[in-house]
This record gives structure tokens, C-alpha cells and sequence, in this order.
């Protein structure tokens, strides 16, 4: 069983995904972390991520793994631990270039298909076009969003929360652009699908957000339960 949960960033959809995940007993996949895996490795190697073919070339012999940590997933790549790089702030433009790489892009669906065949009883997998390019027979598909400036304000708090302050407006730019980004790419491109179930998480908590997605789920009765 797959269920597909593609969304804008900061929209809350890890989160979802993982306490679907959770609640459902699936495997939870992050595939923007195997992106992000990709990236870390690049610069750890002083791989320059606008170089295409080198990109490509170097993703095609990694060993990228996810796992679970008491923290959330973490990324693998060929054995070492590149989760902090990954999701450091660093990572940002590079992992922007992985991402509208073609040839990168071919491999890790190609992987994410892989895992998520292999998952028993199924999985919840979470990205951009997991619904459109990785499973477009998903039993289930998500689009998950929240209005541009709840998802700044989440951003910054964030932030915050890890020492940064960065002025509101400039997170609410960030925001922006990487929304431009994702809906733009020419492969593997941020899409509503026809049948998604869209969830605004807006004025919703993290619990409301899970109640729903469960309930939508039971009522299509895929689970078995
Ligand atoms: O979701 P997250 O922000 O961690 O994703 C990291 C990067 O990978 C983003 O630039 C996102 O657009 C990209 N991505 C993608 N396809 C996916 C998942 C993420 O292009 N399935």
C-alpha cells in the first residue's frame, strides 16, 4: 500500500507523514532527504552541484539509505551520516541544483520505487511528485499547503528556535521562491493530482492535520482495518 503525500515547503507534510506513518504501522520515506543526502555529499566531495554530469555521475554509484533515529529519519550516504549537513543551512542552493538534475532525479525515483515495493504492509511517502512521477497508482495521494505567510512565520519560528534570527520578510521571500522552484522544474514538478486529497494545514494543528489524513484513509478502506 502507498500512500502519496506531495505538498509545499514548510507546509507541515513531514510531520503529516510521519505521524501517519506512525499511526498506521507503514514505513515512513522522506524523499526530499535523499536529495538533501545527494547534496551534503557533493559538497562534503567539493562536487560543484551546477555541474550536471559530474553530479549525476557521482549519484550514480551512491549508497543512499534512510533510517529511523530517535530524532526522525536520517540519511546514509555510503555508510556515513550526512543528516546535519543535509539539513544545515548550507545546503540550500545545492540542493536545488541535485534536485532539478534529470539524471539524479531518474536514480533516486527509480530507489524510492524500490523501497516502497519493498515496504510490508506499505508505506507513506512524502516529497514533490511522489504522486505524479513515483506512484502515480498510489492507493491514496495528498497535496498538503498552508497560505505563503503561515508557512514563512513557521519557518522563522524555526529559526528561532535554533538560535537565527532572520527577518520575517526574508524567510516569506525564501518561501516564495522555492514555491517558484518546485512548481517550475521542468522534471518531477510540485503538481495538484487529479483525486488528491488537498488539506490546507493553515488553521489546523499537528494533530488535526493527522486526524484527517487517517480518517480519509480508513474511509477508502486500504488498510485492511
Ligand atoms: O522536502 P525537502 O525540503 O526536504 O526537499 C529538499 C529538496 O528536494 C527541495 O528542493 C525539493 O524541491 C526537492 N525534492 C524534490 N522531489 C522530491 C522531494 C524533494 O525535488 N520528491
Amino acid at each position: 500500500m502507498i500512500i502519496a503525500i506531495d505538498g509545499t515547503v514548510s507546509s507541515g507534510k513531514s510531520t503529516a507523514a510521519r505521524n501517519v506513518a506512525r499511526e498506521l504501522g507503514l514505513l515512513y520515506i522522506n524523499t526530499g532527504l535523499m536529495y538533501r543526502g545527494v547534496a551534503a555529499y557533493c559538497l562534503k566531495e567539493n562536487i560543484d552541484t551546477a555541474d550536471k554530469e559530474k553530479v549525476a555521475e557521482a549519484a550514480a554509484s551512491l549508497k543512499i539509505d534512510l533510517v529511523s533515529a530517535a530524532d526522525g529519519q536520517h540519511v546514509l550516504v555510503n555508510g556515513t551520516d550526512l543528516t546535519a549537513e543535509a539539513k544545515g543551512p548550507g545546503i540550500t542552493v545545492a540542493v536545488s541544483d541535485v534536485a532539478d538534475n534529470v539524471k539524479v532525479r531518474e536514480r533516486l525515483v527509480a530507489e524510492q520505487r524500490r523501497l516502497g515495493m519493498e515496504a510490508k504492509p506499505g508505506a507513506v511517502m512524502e516529497g514533490r511528485d511522489i504522486g505524479s512521477v513515483v506512484f502515480p497508482d498510489a492507493d491514496i495521494k495528498f497535496f498538503i499547503t498552508a497560505p505563503a505567510e503561515v508557512r514563512a512565520h513557521r519557518r522563522y519560528l524555526e529559526f528561532l528556535e535554533n538560535g537565527k534570527k532572520v527577518p520575517e520578510e526574508t524567510v516569506l521571500a525564501q518561501v516564495l521562491e522555492r514555491d517558484k522552484r518546485d512548481r517550475e522544474r521542468p522534471v518531477g514538478a510540485l503538481v495538484k493530482m487529479p483525486g488528491a486529497v488537498e488539506l490546507d494545514t493553515g488553521d489546523l494543528t499537528r494533530e488535526e492535520v493527522t486526524e484527517r489524513m487517517v480518517r480519509e484513509i480508513r474511509a477508502r478502506k486500504i488498510t485492511g482495518d
